[in-house]
């Protein structure tokens, strides 16, 4: 893998900056639809990974994956705590059987981890939430890879499965989580949790490519 957890800082840094300028449209999004937590949630578990960086940017991926997921799983709380902690904690687990992380092995462990998702959550596509956005990013990235893609494409359509994927949740109905008590109310408005994966995964996909143009 050209990029080792060295990289953890820069990321954790550009996660918690692009939280923090859209912290008002997510909280409005899980006022309407939940309880307005989720970005109080998120930014607690953004702030304890801060606070590691030093340490996780000299560990392996599967031992920094590792540490993640505990740390979210242990300070988050709410619904999205255990899974963005069950979804970290498996990333590790599956990262230790590989050899080397590439775009391949990356998209095997990706995989997993959604699986592990999916079974914490009791949840799968189609239930307006966070697994919105994680789903169609194992789908871009299998096709990437059959695609034989490099690694800049690979990127990009991670970032445009994600995006898409969060927008699909606007005209779903809530089926799982605190917003399915809204039913059919719920339709009409972004899930918090698929808005906030998404702002994840495309801040991810832009510093990476900054990264992979610098080498
Ligand atoms: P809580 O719902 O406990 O207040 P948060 O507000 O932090 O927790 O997170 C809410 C988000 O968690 C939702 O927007 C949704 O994306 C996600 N979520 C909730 N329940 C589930 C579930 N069973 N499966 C997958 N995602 C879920
Ligand atoms: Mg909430």
């Amino acid at each position: 893998m050209k990029f080792t957890p060295k990289i953890f800082p820069i990321l954790i840094a550009a996660i918690v900056e692009s939280i923090e300028q859209n912290s008002e449209e997510i909280t409005l999004l899980d006022q309407t639809l939940g309880d307005g937590d989720h970005v109080i949630n998120l930014q607690r578990g953004l702030n304890a990974l801060k606070d590691q960086e030093n340490e996780i940017a000299v560990l392996t991926w599967p031992e920094a994956f590792q540490k993640i997921g505990m740390t979210l799983l242990s300070t988050m709380g709410g619904a999205s705590g255990s899974l963005f902690g069950t979804f970290f904690i498996s990333l590790g687990k599956a990262a230790k059987a590989q050899s080397d992380l590439n775009q391949n092995t990356f998209s095997s462990i990706y995989f997993e981890s959604v699986e592990a998702v999916k079974k914490r959550g009791k949840s799968d596509a189609g239930e307006k939430t966070l697994l919105d956005v994680l789903i169609p990013v194992v789908s871009s990235m299998n096709q990437s890879c059959k695609d034989d893609l490099a690694l800049l494409a690979f990127l990009e359509n991670i970032e445009q499965a994600a995006i898409s994927g969060m927008q699909s949740t606007r005209d779903m109905k809530a089926t799982k989580g605190r917003a399915s008590y809204m039913q059919e109310k719920s339709i009409g408005h972004i899930d918090a949790g698929a808005r906030t994966c998404q702002l994840i995964i495309c801040t991810l996909v832009k510093i990476l490519k900054l990264e992979d143009n610098k080498s």
